[in-house]
């Protein structure tokens, strides 16, 4: 049995960047319905004692599991997401990470720019993601509906959900604005 993660922070921490509103929605509301439903669908099968991660990739190539790999991916980048998430945290990446990101993309600003162009462009629902490979190499990558690095065996390290529940209610149909806004005052390196 999975539980919603509390959020990290309280629900009028974000505003005016992303307002409890949209927390309400989105935390009470559609991660709840991922973690309700990820139960019932792993409710007396092999599933039911694995780790989230273990799930995801475990279902992630079988179309016969694609509800419970939507549902488990969704849990899981949610929980990152929020992570993600703070309105005085951590405006850029750790030392090591920072290098990393200037050698592979030029500079901390041509990260943003690649990153919001991944972001804008995924077509319909998904993530962006910043993550990295075995070898430790970083790539952008567009993600549709619930997938995930980890099904791809990439270790995430930064993610915006860019579902419309993410966004709509504080920014309506302009994507782009709620991207800058998380770039400009949301971002959280760890
Ligand atoms: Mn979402």
């Amino acid at each position: 049995m999975f539980t919603l993660e509390p959020l990290p922070f309280s629900k009028n921490a974000l505003e005016p960047y992303m307002s409890e509103q949209t927390l309400n929605f989105h935390h009470d509301k559609h991660h709840q319905t991922y973690v309700d439903n990820l139960n019932k669908l792993i409710a007396e099968t092999k599933f039911e004692d694995m780790s989230l991660e273990e799930i995801i990739k475990q279902t992630a190539e079988d179309i016969k599991y694609a509800s419970i790999f939507n549902n488990a991916a969704q849990v899981f980048n949610h929980n990152f997401f929020w992570s993600c998430l703070a309105k005085d945290g951590n405006k850029r990446p750790n030392g090591t990470l920072s290098n990393k990101i200037e050698s592979v993309f030029g500079s901390y600003e041509n990260f943003e720019k690649e990153f919001k162009t991944a972001a804008v462009s995924q077509f319909g629902s998904g993530w962006a993601w910043l993550a990295e490979d075995k070898n430790g190499e970083l790539k952008i990558m567009k993600a549709s509906n619930a997938d995930t690095p980890i099904a791809h065996g990439l270790k995430p390290l930064m993610t915006i959900d860019v579902w419309e529940h993410a966004y709509y209610l504080d920014y309506q149909n302009r994507r782009a604005d709620f991207v800058d806004t998380f770039l400009t005052h949301l971002i959280n390196w760890k």
